[in-house]
């Protein structure tokens, strides 16, 4: 007993091991520590040699701070809300640096004086956006439709709503529960699959906050069906505010029918909203376009500080609008063609008798374009690779589609391709 506990090397030694300095640096002596103990531990139980404790600890360490791994988005799901939503560009990336430290987002370096907070990457949205009167950002959509129901629809007013449009967007969030929470009242009308603007119009009256028109993102219904044209609603004598959720600025030939916002305004909303990190490509946050008088009264409101986005999404934000493309719009817009060839090549270089290149099926994924489907490429692998794929360093995440394991590479940057096909050729090794 006394002999092994001899062998397990000291904190401050391990601590003062020279191969320990950059993680020292990096992630902070508390994880640092933590990882020591734990490869101790396993000295003490006689699982490592304790020449091996400091080559463990490495290896157990996090790859980066921050708690989060960067992965390589294999699952041909553009927009994929669990591994982050849309990724930046690098535009967007460096603006994100630039802004980490002290900057003049809320300060004019010619004045000297007070400025107001994000007045350029204001600027830049009303530019993009000319049918909109007046632009205002906060934390995402969902904080967007909170602000509209409590200044619009507050002291239990009512927000008229189709029972078509009463949606879940994902993970137990339920957009009338939000809606109900800020204490506004919702009246439904119309049927799962049929509403008019008759409807609408036969409970509008002094009570009525605005009419909410929800883009049904993540579903499609078929069949008998009908919705309140946007114009018509418009003409109603009640604000209309439009939720088209996944943050297309402009009409976009490649979705034809997904929502945007300038279509929207100039069909007559009053307030049209949208997410930041889908299909727009940017930073998590939320949009609200419209009407200047409306747009200041939310502006305005208390409860407009608790929804304000940090100086690192404003940043993010401009950069990505002032951009010629994004990650996403590019990941769209890739030639099937050239998926194809790159999936070919990523085959041969990989040479395992297992891996070949296949046609797949992306999506956009992220509550946009639901049914939409994007003939895609990639390679099949066995099913039981893809776990150890997910494991590997990068982690690769795919998908078993049929039994097959698929990795598909519309969503896959072209530079990432090498990077894939190395951690490809490790997880089949593993075999
Ligand atoms: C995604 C989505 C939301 C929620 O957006 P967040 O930015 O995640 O809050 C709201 N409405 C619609 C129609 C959506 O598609």
């Amino acid at each position: 007993m006394t002999d092994v506990r001899r062998a397990v090397p000291r904190t401050d030694a391990v601590l003062a091991d020279p191969a320990l300095a950059p993680a020292l640096d990096r992630l902070g002596a508390v994880t640092v520590k933590d990882a020591v103990r734990v490869a101790q531990d396993a000295v003490r139980r006689g699982d490592l040699d304790p020449d091996g404790l400091v080559p463990a600890v490495l290896a157990a360490l996090p790859r980066a701070p921050g708690g989060m791994t960067a992965v390589v988005n294999a699952t041909g799901v553009v927009v994929h809300t669990n591994l982050g939503r849309a990724p930046l560009g690098s535009a967007a990336i460096e603006a994100l640096t630039v802004a980490a430290g002290p900057t003049d987002v809320e300060f004019g370096l010619e004045s000297g004086a007070r400025a107001r907070r994000g007045r350029d990457t204001l600027a830049v949205l009303r530019a993009a956006v000319p049918a909109a009167g007046d632009v205002h950002v906060v934390n995402n959509a969902a904080a967007a439709l909170v602000l509209c129901a409590t200044v619009l629809a507050g002291g239990g007013r009512e927000i008229v709503v189709s029972r078509g449009e009463m949606v879940e967007i994902g993970d137990g969030f339920r957009l009338p529960d939000l809606l109900v929470s800020t204490g506004a009242v919702l009246r439904e009308v119309g049927t799962t699959n049929r509403t008019t603007v008759a409807d609408h119009a036969a409970v509008i009256g002094p009570q009525t906050g605005f009419a909410l028109k929800v883009h049904p993102s993540n579903f499609v219904v078929s069949g008998f069906t009908a919705a309140a044209p946007l114009r018509e609603l418009a003409a109603l004598p009640v604000p209309v505010v439009v939720d088209v959720g996944s943050g297309l600025l402009h009409r976009d030939p490649m979705l034809p029918d997904e929502p945007d916002v300038t279509s929207a305004l100039r069909d007559g909303a009053s307030v049209v909203l949208c997410s930041g990190d889908k299909l727009l490509g940017g930073p998590q946050c939320g949009l609200l376009f419209g009407d200047a008088a409306v747009i200041e009264r939310l502006r305005r409101h208390p409860l407009a500080r608790a929804l304000r986005v940090d100086k690192l999404t404003l940043a993010a934000l401009q950069a990505t609008v002032v951009a010629d493309t994004t990650p996403v719009r590019e990941m769209l817009a890739v030639p099937v063609e050239s998926l194809r060839r790159r999936a070919r090549e990523l085959a041969a270089a990989v040479g395992h008798p297992d891996v070949e290149a296949v046609d797949t099926t992306a999506t956009v994924g992220g509550g946009g374009a639901p049914g939409v489907d994007l003939p895609s490429a990639g390679v099949a692998v066995p099913a039981e690779t893809i776990a150890r794929l997910r494991r590997g360093d990068p982690p690769v995440v795919g998908r078993v589609h049929e039994g097959r394991g698929v990795l598909d590479l519309r969503t896959v940057s072209p530079a990432a391709d090498a990077e894939l096909g190395a951690a490809l050729g490790r997880a089949l090794e593993d075999d």
